[in-house]
């Protein structure tokens, strides 16, 4: 998983939404440079504009300064969709209530359908055409009340037409609106189902389950790297050691107290040495009871002591599944990399001290 905090991620959605919010000024601005095209053709006076204006800049500083001091934090949405989409319509059917051509009406039709399309970044289908009916409502409530207080200003029949096209267009992008953005959500949640089955199937690959140890292919990888690392390195003071470890009677264990006591000793025994080794050390499970430790950039009298560290610590250990004073022992092979030496060679004569050591009465540490 991403080691990413819980705070980070709110500052990541935070600046996203900015991001977003001003991608919606960009829509507000072309409204803004509308109204001062019809101010400046002649159609609108300059009170209203400025009114316009005042309000436009007032709303849009204070949902910024929700963002700024996270207070949307605490709304249900706080992406806050619904509202910056609806917001800009208040200014703009009050200035539109000052248009004395029909023609120019219609400039902002046009424009809150362009709002409508930012709907499609969160909104479903509900929301979307409550959205466009709020718009088309807007608008027919427009124009009742110049139909009322200005009767010279509306022309009915052209108002029925531009009415039901409104509605037409608005019900159409709602629909296909939500439509884009059910695809996106869907999207998104495939993407992160992909991004865990993968991050699932590199652990199956790379892990061995019982331990959660590198495996053998992984150990045996990074085996080779070190090898080559260690290789461009020569000849320096540091060496690259390994020890080749294996449990001494786990079939008794096994035949004696049973696979699940032998698979508890397992885990116990590879928590034990991966918290024995240094940091940059490595171990991996090569085989049933075996496993690999490396000792990269080792200076070439430490590996012994170190291999000698682990046999005791896992001596050491106790365990609900064995008698009181059952000791379960390790016996290791050692062997430091020769320059040039091949990989395979190195490891059979750590594999080479080992069976010595099993031979010798195990629980010990020989170097090859
Ligand atoms: P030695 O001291 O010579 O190593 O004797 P040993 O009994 O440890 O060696 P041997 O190779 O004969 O037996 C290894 C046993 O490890 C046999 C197998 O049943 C057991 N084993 C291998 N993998 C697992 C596992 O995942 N879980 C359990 N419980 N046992 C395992
Ligand atoms: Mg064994
Ligand atoms: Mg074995």
């Amino acid at each position: 998983m991403s080691a990413e905090s819980i705070e980070q991620r709110i500052q990541r959605a935070q600046s996203l939404r900015l991001k977003r919010m001003i991608w919606g000024y960009a829509n507000h601005a072309c409204t803004a440079l509308a109204v001062t095209g019809l101010y400046l053709g002649g159609f609108l006076p300059l009170a209203p504009v400025m009114v316009f204006f005042a309000s436009s800049i007032l709303i849009g500083t204070l949902l910024v300064l929700f963002l700024q001091f996270g207070i949307n934090l605490r709304f249900r949405d706080p992406s806050m969709t619904m509202v910056q989409i609806l917001w800009p319509v208040l200014p703009s059917l009050y200035v539109m209530f000052f248009v004395a051509l029909p023609q120019g009406r219609i400039v902002f039709l046009l424009l809150a359908v362009g709002g409508l399309m930012f709907g499609t970044l969160a909104l479903n289908r509900r929301q979307m055409l409550t959205i466009a009916w709020l718009f088309w409502l807007g608008y027919l409530g427009l124009v009742l009340m110049l139909t009322w207080l200005k009767p010279d200003h509306v022309y009915w029949p052209l108002e029925a037409v531009t009415l039901f096209a409104y509605g037409s267009v608005l019900s159409i992008i709602a629909y296909l609106g939500s439509f884009i953005s059910h695809l996106r959500q869907q999207l998104g949640a495939r993407n992160r189902e992909l991004k865990h089955a993968n991050l699932e199937l590199v652990e199956l690959a790379t892990r061995d389950p019982l331990t959660s140890l590198p495996n053998r292919r992984t150990v045996m990888e990074q085996f080779e790297r070190e090898v080559a690392r260690s290789d461009r390195q020569t000849p320096g003071p540091k060496a690259l050691g390994i020890s080749v470890l294996d449990i001494d009677h786990f079939k008794r264990i096994n035949d004696t107290y049973g696979h699940q006591a032998g698979d508890e000793i397992l885990r116990k025994v590879s928590q034990t040495i991966a918290a024995t080794i240094r940091k940059g050390d490595y171990i991996g499970r090569i085989g049933g009871e075996e496993f690999l430790i490396i000792f990269p950039d080792t200076s070439p009298d430490f590996t012994v002591p170190a291999a000698e560290r682990i046999r005791r610590s896992v001596e050491a250990l106790r365990f609900d599944a064995l008698p009181e004073g059952y000791r379960v022992t390790v016996s290791q092979g050692v062997a430091l990399h020769q320059p040039g030496e091949s990989l395979d060679v190195t490891f059979k004569r750590a594999d080479e001290a080992l069976y010595q050591a099993k031979n010798s009465g195990r629980n010990q540490v020989l170097a090859a």
